[in-house]
């Protein structure tokens, strides 16, 4: 099956105004990913987790940036495999990928982008957990054209009740 790319779609002065920001970092070995979370002063909630801005680039290399980082910054504004959050869990100078989820309204990537997030996390020397932690789906109103998130199965649009289209409609 050929891979799903997903391009940005959210809006271009965002896009923009991160043009000049490095990408996210690559993650390509445990070391490193704890290098990251020193070399950018990440602080581990009391639960010792750190939750970070996630995108799997084009090449299949995970990279991060911290949380408040636009995804499309993290991404040196190109195509991606998928994006969300990954929230890491530190403990005895280790990290190890706790929970993920595919929430990026800047890429809306598919649910059925998690094996391309699990060979990424892999392939930085990390153990993938199961699957997304929370499933998020992404439709675009055909009437109003809003962005709606689909919350417990209901595929009507929160602006203007429209009946949203049971496919991924975002490209
Ligand atoms: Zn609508």
């Amino acid at each position: 099956m050929p891979l799903t790319m997903y391009d940005y779609i959210g809006p271009k002065d965002i896009a923009d105004a991160v043009a000049k920001v490095a990408p996210g970092f690559p993650v390509l070995s445990s070391a490193g990913l704890m290098q990251w979370l020193a070399d950018d002063q990440q602080q581990a909630d009391i639960n010792g987790q750190v939750i970070a801005t996630f995108i799997v680039d084009e090449n299949g290399t995970l990279r991060i940036a911290d949380r408040c980082s636009e995804h499309v910054a993290c991404a040196g504004g190109r195509p991606v495999q998928s994006a969300g959050e990954m929230t890491f869990q530190v403990d005895k100078g280790q990290a190890r990928v706790h929970a993920v989820t595919n929430q990026s309204t800047g890429y809306c990537p598919e649910p059925q982008s998690w094996p391309q997030v699990a060979d990424a996390i892999r392939k930085a020397g990390l153990v993938a957990p199961a699957g997304f932690h929370v499933n998020f789906l992404f439709r675009k109103c055909t009437d109003c054209h809003a962005l709606n998130v689909i919350k417990e199965g209901v595929f009507v649009c929160a602006m203007c009740d429209a009946d949203l289209p049971a496919d991924w409609n975002l490209a």
